[in-house]
């Protein structure tokens, strides 16, 4: 059976800069994809390629038969504006449904109950009524999430999802992305610049950092010289914070 997705020979350039070069990778039906790197390294790029937002200088993406990239739910890294949306819960939950039918500038009954069941499946339905902008991080990330679950059932992208969320929050969140995956068998790539908890449930990893570009199951990557790295480089990264609390506090 043919790959959800798959990036054949992918090359992105901005003039003179390379930003992707001869990159390859596929995701499964039902895979838990990382997609890992420092900023910089062509993430934001990379998730803009296969949102068809950016034109690839070569390579293709291709899909399954059954699959189409219009069918990817986007989550995308949210900023200040976004945070301060003046719409219900129940309003920036429907609109996830509105590409699956552009020509319609309404929502069907079929939305509502899409959306009624996208709020269910993510504890929400009690903050219906509530003006988006008045939740917590970590509900305004549900209310997202549910919001691209009614634009797919196969296959979920998320941008630094847990950015701004405190720790609890974070936690939960990677919990109910781990359930889509495993219960719902919804495909999952996951963006981030956390090379620790990024990795957590991922079943594939896709590191991204100029020149080096790997994709790998995620045993062979937790074996491999770059995950070494990244571990020891987040060692000496929790060395140097001890170091600088210490300084300051003692
Ligand atoms: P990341 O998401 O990993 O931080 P990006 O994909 O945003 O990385 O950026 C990778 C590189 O591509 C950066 O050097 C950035 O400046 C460059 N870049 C991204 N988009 C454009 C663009 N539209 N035009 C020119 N350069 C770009």
């Amino acid at each position: 059976m043919k790959p959800l997705l798959q990036c054949e020979h992918v090359t992105v350039q901005f003039g003179t800069h390379t930003v992707l070069s001869d990159l390859s990778f596929s995701v499964e039906a039902g895979d838990y994809l990382s997609v890992i790197g420092k900023n910089g390294s062509g993430k934001s790029t990379l998730i803009r390629c296969l949102l068809r937002l950016c034109p690839l200088t070569d390579g293709r993406i291709g899909t399954a038969e059954d699959f189409s990239r219009k069918e990817i739910g986007y989550l995308p890294q949210q900023s200040g504006i976004q945070r301060d949306f003046p719409a219900t819960v129940e309003e920036v939950v429907c609109s996830g449904c509105l590409g699956n039918h552009s020509f319609l500038p309404f929502y069907t009954k079929k939305d509502k109950l899409e959306a009624e069941k996208n709020m269910h499946r993510l504890g929400i339905c009690q903050l219906r009524k509530r003006s988006y902008r008045t939740l917590s991080g970590g509900q305004q990330q549900r209310v997202l999430l549910a919001r691209a679950l009614c634009a797919t059932r196969k296959l979920l992208l998320l941008d630094e999802p847990v950015t701004g969320l405190d720790p609890e929050a974070s936690v939960e969140f990677y919990d109910i992305i781990r359930e889509l995956n495993e219960q719902d068998h919804i495909a999952i790539i996951m963006v981030s610049h956390d090379m620790q908890k990024g990795l957590e449930d991922a079943k594939h990893v896709l590191y991204l950092d100029g020149d080096v570009q790997y994709f790998a199951e995620i045993g062979e990557f937790r074996q491999s010289d770059i995950a070494r790295q990244i571990a020891q480089e987040g060692r000496q990264h929790i060395h140097l914070r001890e170091v600088y609390y210490d300084r300051k506090f003692t």
